[in-house]
């Protein structure tokens, strides 16, 4: 007798739903599995054999046959367990076939027939409902991924006998996910954030008005941005302050992040969903792959995981050429292509690309009174960059070395100096202006750029001297447009000013 059970297949980015069939023949005992299986999913026969055991089913010796269809996408992992067990159930009449064609079932199973969290989740959820499926049976710690997912019922599970127990009609076995708004678990994430203020404030930054202002600029318009400066300047205080001041995330950019980390196994299954821009801050000893992404079928790597959000590189001189060279077409395209044997894959990297340096080896540059470099040196030590990454960059900003002044008004209070809450509350209405245009600043196309970003004479002339003088790219040309129709939007202005194209001409030095 042959049954067929539903289940989810995470591959590279892709959910798909896939078909476990399981078929029981007396004979010689044996268990055979087929579908381009990953050794781990073979690794499923004695899970799913002990499980079953040890959860009271009497099975008497017999062959079994699993196919996993379709068998031309690859399948690894440990999601298939219970829908393995399930289908062998049916076929032994165990469990009751109605109803099975309308649910996805997934979950690792342990030994004593419990189970455990798996990866991708969400995705498949989000997949069971396109297809038109009535409910899912998930890992009772990952049931809350499916809270806001709308039109299909989720329940979560603890063990294989309850499973067993519902799809044979004893309804109160598994628990169902109430449904939850995504309003709702935004604004508790967003409380949550800021009852952590203490960490992220940048009321805490002193004395840095100007590199204040450039991240400001930065958040509100989405532009990669450049901190170089001595040691201790807070030049890694302030990056790691820009993901607090961006807009939280819209529900399809919340689905869009939370399934990738549902799939990388970095979903909090309290949280629900992640509803604020994600924060990467990998260190300069990473691997291109992890960087980027990679592995047989590819796992994301921090570009895609900073998707919607912030990767920060701190000590950027000190990251590996090649690896950051990789990030170029990225952070062009707002995706990364990977390509595996007959497989193409697509992750989306839609990134801020924040980045610290020191300016010279000894990182006191250009203080002649302290740092030790010869000139040669200096130019070799920034070298380091390639000039093409260092293009990629909207705005540059020199953090200078905080004078005792900065830090004794500190001690007067946090009065005076821009807080977090203002900033955030001016990024979230330059963005507000670039939603309604339709795309963000940063992202504008050389078309888009002549349409939104018009000229006066006056402005046109300024610019060009300004393009002869600093013989900029053409691409720096454009990223100097970009950054002044930010700081435009930041004044509600329609029309992009001389002083707007100065400010962002200091930010290119
Ligand atoms: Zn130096």
């Amino acid at each position: 007798m042959v049954s067929k059970v539903l289940c989810g297949n995470v591959y590279g980015l892709t959910a798909q739903i896939v078909a476990v069939e399981a078929d029981v023949q007396s004979g010689l005992p044996g268990f055979e599995m087929g579908g381009s299986l990953s050794s781990e999913v073979r690794e499923a026969r004695e899970r799913v054999r002990v499980a079953l055991k040890n959860s009271g089913f009497a099975i008497r010796p017999q062959h079994v046959t699993i196919n996993i269809s379709p068998a031309n996408t690859p399948k690894g992992g440990t999601a298939f367990d219970l829908a393995i067990a399930v289908g062998t159930l049916a076929a032994n009449g165990l469990v009751e076939e109605a109803g099975l064609e309308e649910s996805l079932i997934m979950g690792e199973l342990s030994l004593d027939g419990s189970i455990h969290a798996v990866r991708g989740i969400l995705p498949c959820i989000v997949k069971a409902k396109e297809m038109g499926l009535k409910r899912c049976i998930v890992p009772y710690d990952n049931a809350f991924e499916g809270a806001v997912i709308d039109g299909i019922d989720v329940y979560g599970a603890v063990s294989l006998k309850n499973v067993a127990d519902f799809l044979n009609g004893k309804a109160d076995s598994l628990e169902k996910v109430s449904h939850v708004d995504y309003a709702n678990i935004a604004k508790a994430a967003l409380k949550e954030e800021h009852s952590d203020k203490e960490n992220i404030d940048f009321a805490d930054v002193c004395g840095q008005e100007s590199a204040v202002r450039a991240s400001m600029i930065a958040a509100a318009g989405g532009h990669n941005i450049l901190y170089m400066g001595a040691p201790g300047s807070g030049k890694t205080m302030m990056a790691k302050r820009i993901a607090g001041i961006l807009p939280g995330l819209s529900l399809k950019e919340s689905l869009e992040v939370s399934e990738i980390y549902s799939i990388a196994g970095l979903l909090d299954n309290t949280a629900g969903l992640i509803t604020r821009p994600p924060y990467r801050s990998p260190h300069h000893t990473i691997t291109l792959k992890a960087l980027i992404g990679g592995g047989k079928v590819p796992n994301p790597g921090e570009i895609t995981l900073a998707n919607r959000g912030v990767l920060f590189l701190d000590e950027l001189t000190e990251f590996k050429t090649a690896t950051l060279d990789a990030m170029r077409q990225p952070l062009e395209d707002g995706r990364v292509t990977l390509s595996r044997c007959s497989n193409t894959y697509v992750f989306p990297a839609h990134f801020m690309l924040v980045a610290a340096m020191n300016p010279c080896k000894c990182g006191f540059y250009p203080d002649k009174n302290r740092c030790t470099c010869t000139e040669s040196e200096v130019k070799r030590y920034k070298a380091r960059i390639s000039r093409p990454l260092m293009d990629r960059f909207d705005l540059c900003i020199y953090v200078s070395t905080v004078k005792y002044n900065d830090f004794s008004d500190s001690d007067k209070g946090k009065k005076g100096r821009t807080d977090t809450e203002d900033i955030r509350r001016r990024v979230a209405a330059a963005r507000q202006i670039q939603h309604d245009r339709g795309i963000l600043n940063a992202e504008l196309t050389k078309e888009e750029i002549k349409e939104y970003c018009r000229l006066g004479n006056a402005e046109k002339a300024l610019l060009e001297k300004v393009f002869e003088k600093l013989s900029l790219t053409a691409r720096g040309y454009y990223k100097i447009l970009k950054v002044a129709r930010t700081i435009a939007d930041m004044e509600e202005s329609r029309s992009i000013t001389e002083r707007h194209i100065k400010e962002a001409v200091t930010y290119r030095v």
